[in-house]
């Protein structure tokens, strides 16, 4: 199997061209025409050299099996890989711009409770080159549909912990982030995990991207309640390993909580994020737990949603209150899963 040409840096292109005895004048063509037209490469690239990059390379992105889109505008995607494994990205509309939600592996092995796709199992990592090409997919479609659209940012929140699949995903910020490539700002970039430990020690030389943490529970044995490997990689370890993280000025981690009925909005709770997040920099992001085929979790109404909110604010924490998107097409948070009866239409039709 041929390597993705979307899996390489710009200084892996510039190698190959030295390798390839070629004149470094074509660099800037060889990379515009890989990401902006392909037609620039009939313009300035030699037949000898388009060659060599088809022979060596996968220029075609993944396949697009499947779309939907929901009611909010929110557009969910079925990618299939060569493998005939598939992922699932989400592309959610915000204030006139668009965020893409790109998963990092097929399935995931972190089993979290209150996940769809923890109920897939793992099946395996994704390349640097299945990442970015999701992104480009995403991008590609959103270029057809809305054509006054920026540029998309990214959170890395859809199937897959990133963490788990670390030089991979970081070889993809790397190439996404890169202005001769895709050039999406770092800061436009957010990595979220489920405080997997041994990837939060190895982020030291990591891009600058910003961190989320699911975090759910502030309680030591009730968060393993939906997220197991918090029984090995402790909350509390997982917090120092955060505050570890050289953040700029006006950065700050954001702190994932599911609202769960009857099961994570007491005051104890409101008291609990307190005491934990003293001291870092962070912004509590609320979001009202979305449930999917037989999840034993219920959503809490809006009252009790509000309530918590004012009460987190009343102790001087900084919080947001995320409105699901999604949710009507299974894209909303911890609801993405690749279905089997998804498969039924051709997103090349729409
Ligand atoms: S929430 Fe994230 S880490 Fe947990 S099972 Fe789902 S995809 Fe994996």
């Amino acid at each position: 199997m041929k390597r993705s040409a979307y899996s390489l840096t710009s200084s892996e292109w510039k190698e190959n061209l030295l390798n390839w005895e070629e004149s470094s004048h074509v660099y800037p063509f060889l990379l515009d025409g890989l990401y902006k037209d392909r037609g620039i490469w009939d313009k300035h690239l030699s037949k000898n050299l388009k060659s060599k990059i088809e022979i060596n390379y996968e220029l075609e992105l993944p396949t697009l099996v499947n779309l939907q889109k929901s009611q909010d505008g929110t557009t969910k995607f079925l990618v299939r890989f060569s493998d005939g494994l598939e992922v699932e990205t989400v592309l959610i509309p915000f204030h006139k711009r668009y965020t893409v939600c790109l998963s990092s592996q097929v399935g995931c092995a972190m089993n979290c409770s209150f996940c769809y796709t923890g109920t897939q199992g793992f099946k395996r990592n994704l390349t640097s080159g299945e990442i970015v090409s999701q992104y480009l997919l995403a991008r590609n479609w959103l270029k057809v549909h809305d054509l006054s659209s920026p540029q998309p940012s990214i959170v890395f929140m859809g199937q897959g912990e990133p963490l788990h699949n670390l030089d991979e995903v970081k070889k993809a910020i790397l190439i996404l982030n890169d202005s001769k490539l895709i050039g999406v700002g770092i800061r436009q970039m957010t990595l979220s995990t489920a405080g997997y430990l041994p990837g939060l020690q190895r982020i030291k030389d990591f891009p600058q991207v910003n961190f989320a943490l699911s975090l759910h529970s502030p309680f030591q044995n009730e968060r393993s309640k939906l997220i197991p490997i918090n029984e090995n990689y402790h909350l509390e370890d997982v917090m120092r390993a955060l505050k570890d993280i050289p953040l700029l000025p006006r950065q700050f981690i954001t702190f994932e909580y599911l609202l769960i009925k009857n099961f994570n909005m007491t005051d104890e709770h409101v008291e609990g994020l307190t005491h934990l997040l003293n001291g870092q920099k962070a912004i509590i992001n609320l979001i009202p737990f979305n449930p999917f085929p037989n999840s034993t979790w219920e959503r809490p109404d809006e009252t009790e949603i509000e309530n918590f909110k004012d009460k987190l604010v009343k102790n001087k924490l900084r919080v947001m209150l995320r409105r699901t998107k999604g949710s009507d097409i299974l894209a909303a948070c911890g609801q993405l899963k690749v279905e089997k009866l998804a498969r039924t239409k051709n997103a090349g039709s729409r």
